[in-house]
């Protein structure tokens, strides 16, 4: 019955391409007995932001889902693309981050071993001295990574003028090594945030955790609102805002887009988002949950990628369960920055020779120290990056 193959194959072929627009790209093959038809592809939210070419910020929750709602492998390659359109898709920044003061803290995250609230078997301990987080950063900087970023265990910066201190000094010494310096220290008005700026500090981590509806679930001790409001104080200071959420925490897929829609409406997008699963921690409320599916992962970083386009996205916490190829396919949908090292505040982490093998294997290497920014330098600010031809013009770039 050759007339009714043929019809089968019409059949089939029309369906695969009207998943695969744009149509112009229509191939014939022996088999097709004539071309399918050509209609002009409708534009869509998932188009237009595969054809962007600047970051926006007045995204809708409504058309965040869209994106996300994409079949995944539709939306992985798409967010590929739009991250060799604004990355170098073979650089991967690699962070190390220490615990500069362990637990006793008084807020109830239901998700950390840190807090006070829980029997999670950690010691609390004072914060360490300058010279001991000078050493660890110089190991750090010797293995590859390129940001040190330091967390202390507590609600704020209230009343902690001689932790102030100290933190200035170790962030001036980590600036002097060349690295880039981060720290994670609970909420900090703005005068705190301008200190820090001025001792050297490129960026302030506080991630908002999950979308503003699942919030009051997982945090009772410190408001959605609160930690905006960090947020704001940091940008204001001049700092780079790293935020983000944590996968696993009991939350709904409407809760990723409501995540990604909270830190991709923010006056200006996060420089970067940092995607954690949750690490179950025996002893605090969340202990129990199951393990976040590593499909919504990759959703969440491809949808982030393809809502904010110039923005690091940091695969965190919980990479430990990942095989590599589950983080190469990360990396390739526009995750673009790891924690690695020997531990990452209380929970185990990819070490350094692990991701140099890895790297190695999949032909990426670190991203230098401030790479990112002087990208940017040599592009205009409302254009892409173009990730390979920026790539050629920083070679010639003296970039520490
Ligand atoms: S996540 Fe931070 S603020 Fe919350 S309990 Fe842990 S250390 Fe405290």
């Amino acid at each position: 019955m050759p007339g009714h193959r043929s019809l089968l194959l019409r059949t089939s072929w029309r369906a695969v391409l009207q998943d695969a627009k744009p149509q112009s790209i229509v191939r014939k093959y022996g088999t097709v007995a004539e071309s399918p038809a050509i209609t002009t592809p409708q534009s869509s939210v998932f188009e237009d932001a595969l054809a962007a070419s600047s970051p926006r910020n007045n995204w809708t929750k409504d058309e965040i889902k869209q994106i996300y709602d994409t079949p995944l492998m539709k939306l992985a390659f798409a967010a590929g693309t739009v991250h060799r359109k604004f990355h170098n898709p073979g650089a991967i920044q690699m962070c190390t981050l220490m615990n500069i003061k362990t637990g006793g803290c008084s807020e109830d995250c239901s998700y950390c071993a840190q807090s006070s609230r829980y029997n999670t078997g950690l010691k609390a301990s004072k914060m360490v001295t300058v010279d001991s987080v000078l050493a660890a950063a110089r190991i750090a900087k010797d293995n590859g990574s390129t940001r040190f970023c330091m967390g202390a265990a507590w609600r704020d910066m209230r009343g902690r003028k001689t932790n102030l201190k100290n933190i200035k000094e170790m962030v001036n010494g980590v600036k002097s090594m060349g690295m880039e310096v981060c720290v994670t220290l609970g909420m900090i008005d703005l005068e705190q945030a301008k200190e820090l700026k001025e001792a050297g500090l490129t960026a302030y981590n506080h991630n908002v955790d999950t979308s503003r509806e699942h919030y009051p679930s997982v945090i009772t001790t410190r408001s959605y609102d609160e930690r905006l409001q960090t947020i704001q104080n940091v940008r204001e200071a001049g700092l780079n805002v790293c935020t983000g959420g944590i996968l696993g925490l009991g939350e709904k897929p409407k809760d990723h887009i409501g995540l990604i829609h909270t830190v991709a409406t923010l006056p200006s997008h996060p420089e970067s988002f940092p995607v954690n699963t949750l690490v179950p921690i025996k002893g605090t409320p969340l202990g129990n949950n199951a393990p976040s599916p590593f499909d919504a992962t990759l959703r969440t970083i491809a949808t982030a990628r393809m809502v904010m386009p110039r923005t690091i996205i940091r695969l965190a916490a919980g990479r430990t369960t990942l095989t590599e190829e589950q983080q190469i396919l990360c990396f390739m949908a526009g995750a673009n920055a790891v924690f690695t090292g020997e531990k990452m505040l209380t929970t185990a982490c990819n070490g350094w020779d692990e991701d140099r093998e890895m790297f190695e294997k999949w032909g990426l290497r670190p991203m230098a120290s401030f790479e990112v920014e002087a990208l940017r330098e040599l592009v205009s600010s409302s254009a892409p990056l173009d990730g390979q031809a920026a790539e050629e013009s920083l070679k010639s770039q003296p970039v520490a």
